[in-house]
């Protein structure tokens, strides 16, 4: 008979790239958020608010978290992170506190930063050593388009918090961009989204895409990791992209037509597309040269970088 006990609010611990051996701690039910966001893989936010109350109880999760420490368990952090916003939960704080005082665990906060314009929320926030925001919109609309927040939960609120928090937080502040096809993948638009994002001066920025099925109800592909490379640099600091498993095909393997339908979204870097697939610079130059030949594709220089992009599909 297995009577090991479970645990129902920590999850782990996971080996994280960024964070070592990260255990989870989940402070939501499943599935209250204050957004409603179209990559979600948790899947619908069934609770959409804002509401800040104790979730699920403090007391429980401390316990379980004790039980867990003194069975001589270790991790590198302990993150708050799960089904939800963490923010939402009235005694997070009192949760990180609560962790640091209880042996050699760093703390990390993964928020969607929607609550971090109310004072009290950020006072709580500065508890973590590491917090992540996300930055995944440049507009009201572009944030009720992608992220479909609860009523009051406002882009304008969300910049502001995010903001004040890098001025209080000693720790280190993190921002996650999301970047998905057709919601926010235009040069234009990640353009505006970097111009924001170097406004907090994070300590890093985090690329992303979706990598799952979507559990949000909405399909959403990923981005190509040839248009991450090409973008990373417009960050300051220059974005960090997520590692990707496998070679993409290098230009010289691809059909004329499966090239124009990969630069047919975005135009992408010689070095992004030389980078992602392994092949010489040289070699991608000498793919592309017939094309351009034709008149289908130009080469630019957009800030010092040549790209490719398509002039007649
Ligand atoms: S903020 Fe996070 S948990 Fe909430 S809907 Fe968006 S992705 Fe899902």
């Amino acid at each position: 008979m297995n009577t090991e006990l479970k645990y129902q609010y920590l999850f782990g611990p996971v080996p994280s790239r960024r964070l070592g051996l990260s255990l989870g701690v989940d402070l939501n039910p499943v599935k209250v958020c204050t957004e409603d966001c179209v990559f979600c893989q948790v899947g619908r936010t069934t609770e959409l608010t804002s509401a800040r109350k104790e979730w699920v109880p403090t007391s429980a999760v401390l316990a379980e978290f004790d039980r867990w420490a003194g069975g001589g368990h270790r991790a590198d952090y302990v993150t708050l992170s799960g089904s939800g916003e963490p923010t939402m939960h009235l005694r997070f704080g009192d949760v990180l506190r609560h962790v640091k005082a209880s042996g050699p665990f760093k703390t990390a906060l993964l928020s969607n930063g929607s609550l971090m314009w109310m004072p009290e929320v950020r006072r709580d926030a500065a508890e973590a050593d590491v917090v992540k925001v996300t930055l995944s919109a440049w507009d009201e609309a572009s944030f009720a388009r992608i992220h479909r927040p609860a009523a009051g939960v406002t882009f304008a609120r969300l910049l502001e918090g995010e903001r004040a928090l890098r001025k209080e937080h000693p720790g280190q502040l993190w921002i996650e961009v999301m970047l998905l096809p057709g919601f926010n993948d235009e040069p234009e638009q990640v353009k505006a989204i970097a111009e924001l994002a170097k406004s907090l001066h994070a300590d890093a920025v985090h690329l992303n895409t979706t990598t799952r099925p979507a559990m949000a109800g909405v399909e959403v592909p990923r981005v190509p990791e040839a248009w991450l490379r090409t973008v990373a640099p417009w960050f300051s600091p220059p974005a960090e992209i997520p590692v990707f498993t496998g070679r993409t095909k290098s230009p010289a393997e691809m059909s004329d037509s499966a090239l124009m339908e990969l630069l047919a979204r975005h135009p992408i870097a010689l070095e992004a597309m030389a980078e992602t697939s392994g092949a010489e610079i040289a070699a991608v130059e000498r793919r592309l040269a017939p094309l351009v030949a034709a008149g289908r594709l130009a080469i630019e220089d957009h800030d010092g970088m040549r790209m490719a992009r398509v002039l007649v599909q």
